[in-house]
């Protein structure tokens, strides 16, 4: 089976080597079961550079042409949000990734610790490949590459003043196996009550199957072709 969705964005927003790691996630080929056989499934996933907005928002999710854009993200009740997905654009807080410090807490109380650029750029590629997961139509509750995205903070002894020092890793979200089964288990039943049980939308609601020369073609909104091998 080959979910393709492209992702088209404006030239210069997004750093290449960042999208080239979430493409390297999307990558791997999964072994999965569907309809009592084993079969693989593989994620062509492609980002597209545009010169301008303009010709990103010609991309509206259908044929699986959607948009990756840098959007202002307003914070929910859950936390600080870098990320507004649907099934047209996968939308990512470029600003705030940048520059928004890890939350911890200790005895003394909250506090917050600076994250290093390298584990800013992790954070952004795990966010990324979280907005394409809600994209190709996965929901937080398949966890892994659906968790939110979350920075570790640890004790690293005392700084040059004698105050306790801390060090903030973001921690990085896999598309697993599982994920990959959960797409594939929706195939068959894009409407099933349990998808929607909470609350979350269902991109795959108005999906159209074609079958060309044997060959089964699932569109889906946010998703080229589910070609079943
Ligand atoms: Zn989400």
């Amino acid at each position: 089976m080959i979910i393709t969705a492209n992702y088209h964005y404006v030239e210069g927003t997004f750093n290449k080597k960042i999208l080239d790691a979430v493409r390297q996630e999307y990558g791997t080929y999964k072994h999965v079961k569907y309809q009592n056989a084993n079969i693989t499934v593989k994620f062509n996933i492609n980002f597209i550079p545009e010169k301008n907005e303009a010709a990103v928002n010609k991309y509206d999710g259908k044929n699986g042409e959607n948009r990756l854009a840098n959007v202002t993200t307003k914070d929910d009740g859950r936390g600080v949000k870098f990320e507004e997905s649907d099934f047209q654009q996968v939308g990512v807080d470029l600003n705030k990734l940048k520059t928004t410090p890890a939350l911890a807490y200790n005895e003394e109380g909250n506090f917050t610790v600076e994250l290093p650029d390298k584990e800013k750029d992790k954070r952004e590629i795990s966010t990324i490949i979280h907005g394409i997961g809600h994209n190709l139509g996965l929901i937080h509750a398949d966890g892994d590459a659906m968790n939110d995205q979350h920075t570790k903070v640890t004790p690293a002894g005392n700084d040059i003043f004698g105050k306790k020092a801390y060090t903030a890793k973001a921690l990085q979200n896999d598309v697993s196996h599982s994920n990959a089964q959960s797409l594939v288990d929706r195939v068959d039943d894009m409407s099933s009550s349990g998808y929607q049980s909470n609350g979350e939308s269902n991109y795959w609601q108005n999906k159209t199957e074609t079958t060309t020369g044997g060959q089964v073609s699932i569109e889906a909104t946010g998703v080229t072709t589910i070609t079943k091998e």
